[in-house]
């Protein structure tokens, strides 16, 4: 994997500001992607805060730096897409950095379906309950844990050699558009083991309308990863999991065709390809 290092543009000019770096992984991001920005050589940098075009950005210390993890949401505009860096030098002065990463367009597939009306047309229950389940995920995603939890590579949620499929495609059913698919599904016999992505809290486990059983677990910082349509949840709201202890067992409970694992990730509100976060070169 490349990596790209920013001439980063400090605003003060003596030694200390030039020996600030900044790198990016993977060097070229996609709509989807989540990318690893390292920092180093701010010293102690107490007060180390940033932004990617506005949504901010949230660093946790790293190596002898710090790091952040940096969702790209999977309608995120193609193009440069500016950040910016404050931090406080070892002299105490506020400093300023600034750079941008190009964001690619990623062709996503389109699924065209022809379903019955019965099928795609929810009565006015469904449809209120839906929309108050959709709205109980926002509220969870826009609630950024204070501490990072995670630790290390994340891990497949199923034990299988089957790839992630379909996330960001765009499905048009009875030709009207609907919204994209913000997962990726992994197909599986119905009570294969779902495992933790990553360490985390448990802070959903519930019975959707769409999703089904689901578990959502929250990694600390605004990341979270959940697994839908479950057979089973093996753990209660509030615990804390390690990456790979099992949560629960492959279904088809909610809106599903078949037995698999919807796989979803949210960083601060980017939907992002949870594939992606298997790629992220975290050492610990
Ligand atoms: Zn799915």
């Amino acid at each position: 994997m490349s990596v790209v290092a920013f001439l980063v543009v400090v605003v003060g000019s003596d030694a200390a500001a030039a020996a600030v770096k900044v790198t990016v992984t993977p060097s070229a991001v996609r709509q989807g992607d989540v990318a690893f920005m390292v920092i180093t050589g701010v010293g102690a940098a107490p007060e180390m805060d940033g932004s990617l075009t506005g949504r901010p950005l949230v660093f946790f210390p790293y190596a002898d730096g710090y790091a952040a993890l940096i969702g790209i949401d999977l309608e995120a505009r193609p193009g440069k897409t500016p950040w910016r860096l404050g931090f406080v030098d070892g002299t105490g002065a506020p400093r300023k950095a600034a750079g941008a990463i190009t964001v690619k367009a990623r062709k996503f597939p389109v699924q065209r379906l022809s379903l019955p009306r019965s099928m795609v047309d929810l009565s006015p229950d469904d449809e209120r309950r839906a929309n108050a389940e959709a709205a109980r995920l926002r509220t969870l995603f826009d609630t950024i844990g204070p501490e990072r939890l995670w630790r290390g590579r994340f891990t497949k949620p199923v034990a299988s050699d089957a790839k992630a499929e379909g996330f960001g495609s765009r499905r048009i059913i009875n030709g009207k558009p609907r919204s994209p698919h913000s997962g990726a599904d992994f197909s599986a016999p119905a009570g294969t083991s779902v495992v933790a992505s990553g360490r985390g809290r448990v802070a959903l486990v519930v019975e959707f309308f769409f999703g089904g059983r689901l578990v959502a677990l929250d990694h600390g910082e605004g990341l979270y990863t959940l697994y839908m349509h479950l057979e089973r949840a093996d753990v209660a709201e509030g615990a804390l999991v390690e990456r790979g202890s099992i949560i629960g067992a492959v279904g088809s409970t909610g809106r599903a065709t078949g037995p698999h694992l919807h796989w979803a990730a949210q960083l601060r509100r980017a939907r992002i390809d949870p594939d992606a976060l298997l790629k992220v070169p975290v050492r610990d």
